[in-house]
């Protein structure tokens, strides 16, 4: 048994198994398959996997996101009360951001030869130099998340190695994803991060609008709503255009009956 294994429960062992899910995610994104969740009183409430490649971010690794995903759903910086649960031991960044954000406690899979900054090359979470300490454990489901990440890298060295053979590249079958849960939980903060973005566009649009009226001008303009369709749709794909223009126009409808129930209001 690893050393670090004393302090584990069940409900450890029945997070990591969140976190691995998150990972195959990952997995069937192709990304390196690493992901983590947030505890907070004995429930889950935030999930995340790494999305390096698809953000085009440095940060975007996974329990960095699933921490910055709890901030915002507990409504406050200091992740105080809360554990964070992920594949792989963080690295320098996302251990020093869990001393920045007061986290209790981080329980990981497999250690980082490489990288690990709680255990293996690091102790940030036991360095009394720094003004927040918490307790760190390695080693839980350690051959599932391992397992995962070397099947990763022997796929990804295949397919380059085929590749580079016939000169064509094969987008890997995706891993199918049963976890009905992980999958709802996924909508469910896109959703909450939506529809903030809504609220915070129906504000602008009002904005605009008071705009518009003080300076005279029309409010509604019939040319630029159709521009803004237009735009719409050439974000999307050929087969969708038609829908990405249809929602601009329904959000545009929206926008303006939320400015109007504004106006009444005042
Ligand atoms: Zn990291």
């Amino acid at each position: 048994m690893n050393s670090f294994m004393k302090n584990i429960t069940q409900k450890d062992i029945d997070f990591m198994q969140v976190a691995l899910d998150e990972a195959k995610l990952a997995a069937s994104e192709d990304e390196v398959p690493i992901g983590a969740c947030v505890v907070f009183e004995g429930r889950v409430i935030a999930r995340a996997h790494n999305r390096r490649e698809s953000d085009k971010s440095p940060w975007a690794h996974a329990e960095f996101l699933a921490m910055q995903q709890a901030a915002e759903i507990l409504d406050r910086w200091r992740l105080s009360g809360c554990s964070v649960y992920v594949t792989l031991e963080p690295c320098l960044m996302c251990a020093g951001l869990m001393i920045n954000s007061r986290i209790d406690r981080c329980v990981y899979g497999s250690s980082d030869p490489k990288g690990g900054a709680l255990g293996t090359l690091y102790n940030v979470h036991a360095d009394e130099r720094l003004n927040h300490e918490f307790e760190a454990v390695g080693g839980v489901l350690e051959d599932e998340c391992s397992k995962l990440l070397k099947d990763f890298f022997i796929r990804r060295r295949k397919e380059r190695k085929q590749s580079k053979e016939e000169g064509t590249y094969e987008k890997p079958a995706h891993i199918d994803i049963d976890d009905l849960d992980c999958l709802r939980s996924q909508i469910n903060i896109i959703d909450k991060q939506m529809f903030s973005l809504l609220q915070q566009r129906f504000d602008v649009a009002a904005l605009i609008a008071r705009y518009k009226e003080s300076h005279g001008m029309d409010i509604f303009d019939p040319q630029r709503e159709n521009d803004k369709c237009l735009w719409a749709e050439s974000l999307a794909d050929d087969d969708e255009k038609d829908l990405y223009g249809r929602i601009m126009s329904e959000l545009m409808e929206v926008s303006r009956e939320y400015e109007k129930r504004i106006n009444d209001k005042q």
